[in-house]
């Protein structure tokens, strides 16, 4: 792992949080992107190195919406850049996280996978990879 890529912050509302973001930051969200797969529609903005992602559930179904349901507005997950997330998703099955799902498309085209918050003392984990930079 290199760097945190970004920290996912569940919101209720993501139009009322990017403008208490915008003046936390002083400065808009660069991009704004809805994940149809995930149910989520979500902004980002840069901090230096890293990035803070907002989400808000699409459905009621969605995964953040059901987070926030249970455990109310906060941070979701930390996501970690790799440069290899298939190797490393191996080798943190091989150490006995838990794997939730395979990797796919996320926000931000990234390649995404995610280990559960059980694994890791209760923070959901998200691996990333850069799109451009993936094999195949
Ligand atoms: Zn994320």
């Amino acid at each position: 792992m290199r760097k945190i890529e970004h920290i996912g912050i569940a919101v209720k509302d993501l139009k009322a949080a990017n403008e208490t973001y915008a003046k936390l930051f002083n400065s808009p969200p660069y991009k704004l992107e809805t994940v149809e797969s995930e149910a989520v529609s979500t902004s980002f903005f840069r901090i230096g190195e890293t990035k803070i992602e907002l989400l808000e559930g699409t459905s009621d179904e969605s995964a953040i919406s059901k987070y926030i349901a249970k455990r109310g507005e906060g941070i979701h997950h930390i996501a970690y850049d790799v440069e290899d997330i298939v190797s490393e998703r191996e080798r943190l099955i091989s150490e006995g996280f838990q794997a939730i799902g395979e990797v796919k498309t996320g926000a931000d085209n990234k390649l995404v996978c995610f280990f559960h918050p059980k694994s890791a003392n209760g923070v959901l984990i998200e691996l990333c990879q850069e799109r451009s930079k993936f094999p195949f």
